[in-house]
């Protein structure tokens, strides 16, 4: 039997991946992967034989491009109720960050999930906007809240992205040689296999969707290291206790029926084909963007700086690591965060200082 924590089964993988000799470089998208990976210390372990892997766009606050800050932050400061998740507030805007705002008065509240935004809009003679963020672990509770008739006070700013068109955006700009990808097994509980095998297939890049205790993830680095050295590239699933090929269905069709995809600016990234879900026509009233275009459309198309010297852009896209930014525990740090990877729970740089595993002397 799959035991999660089997210590001996620990000790014979990391035996035969120390064998293989290793010098490969891989990605995951995913802030809990990356948690496990510093918080057990599996990071070091895995450089020690070879193993390089690097947190490309999975942090879902940290991938929100500045001007869909400012937009939320425009809403507020025209007076609208403001539903956010609670690591949306400390990110910095241009001149200010959301909770700076609620400072200053505004009305934002701190939501767990988009339910409970559709009750304070039922409860509310205001004006309601829920602030969609996340990929396809999140995005069917918001088709799910839009395709249930809300409150007419009700409305979505989707912010919503979906993974494949990031993976692609990844492998097509090539700043980065990546022997194989470690695919995040929330995503995958909605999406399946199917949808990572032209990376395979049209990069020769070996996948293996994983799940979270430490025995998963090396689990996933020696399929990925027997592909990689036997020259294969295909979608293996580790974690199929969980994932299945075609993925969840009813989560998929929500999502098709309330969302369109749409091309969407990452953070850290040029626009992505197809890579953002809008609030499909028929469902306009609730679309945030179309309810109030007037306070949206001008911050568009607008270009914003990032903070200075803030290298998360290249963090997303896996080509630094958060102790090569300078500002890393020293200017920027969760008390003070200079970027959003320092933010959101599910930021590199945050879960890095949140295990101490800072330059030497700098926390
Ligand atoms: Fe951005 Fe701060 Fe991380 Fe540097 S340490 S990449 S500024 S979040």
């Amino acid at each position: 039997m799959f035991r999660l924590r089997d210590r001996e089964m620990s000790r014979q993988i990391m035996g035969e991946l120390e064998k293989m000799r290793l010098d490969i470089t891989l990605m995951h998208v995913c802030g809990t992967h990356q948690d496990t990976l510093i918080r057990f210390g599996l990071d070091s372990e895995f450089q020690r034989i070879g193993v390089d892997i690097r947190q490309g766009p999975g942090c879902p606050v940290c991938v929100t491009p500045p001007q869909e800050i400012e937009m939320t932050m425009a809403l507020a400061k025209a007076g609208i109720t403001i539903a956010a998740f609670g690591d949306l507030m400390k990110v910095p805007g241009e001149s200010q960050s959301l909770n700076e705002i609620k400072a200053e008065g505004g009305d934002i509240r701190i939501v767990f999930g988009v339910d409970d935004a559709v009750d304070l809009a039922r409860h509310s003679q205001k004006e309601v906007v829920f602030v969609g963020i996340g990929f396809e672990t999140t995005a069917p509770t918001t088709a799910s809240a839009l395709l249930s008739n809300p409150p007419e006070n009700f409305s979505v700013l989707s912010c919503h992205r979906t993974v494949p068109p990031a993976l692609k955006a990844i492998a097509s700009m090539g700043e980065i040689k990546l022997h194989g990808m470690i695919q995040p097994g929330h995503v995958s509980t909605v999406i399946g296999t199917a949808p990572y095998e032209f990376l395979s297939r049209e990069h020769r890049i070996p996948q293996v969707v994983a799940g979270f205790e430490p025995l998963d993830l090396m689990m996933a680095v020696y399929l990925l290291a027997k592909q990689q050295s036997e020259g294969r590239a295909e979608v293996q699933n580790e974690y199929s206790r969980v994932v299945r090929p075609d993925g969840n269905p009813s989560a998929l069709r929500a999502m098709r029926d309330a969302f369109s995809p749409t091309d969407s600016v990452w953070r850290g990234f040029p626009v992505i084909p197809s890579s953002g879900l809008s609030v499909r026509k028929e469902l306009e009233k609730h679309d945030a963007a179309k309810r109030f275009v007037d306070i949206v459309a001008p911050i568009q198309d607008k270009e914003y700086e990032e903070p200075e010297g803030c290298r998360c852009g290249e963090m997303l896209r896996g080509i630094i690591t958060s102790d090569e930014c300078p500002l890393f525990g020293t200017k920027c740090t969760p008390q003070n965060p200079i970027g959003p990877c320092m933010v959101s729970r599910e930021g590199s740089c945050h879960i890095s200082h949140r295990y101490r595993r800072a330059k030497k002397g700098s926390v």
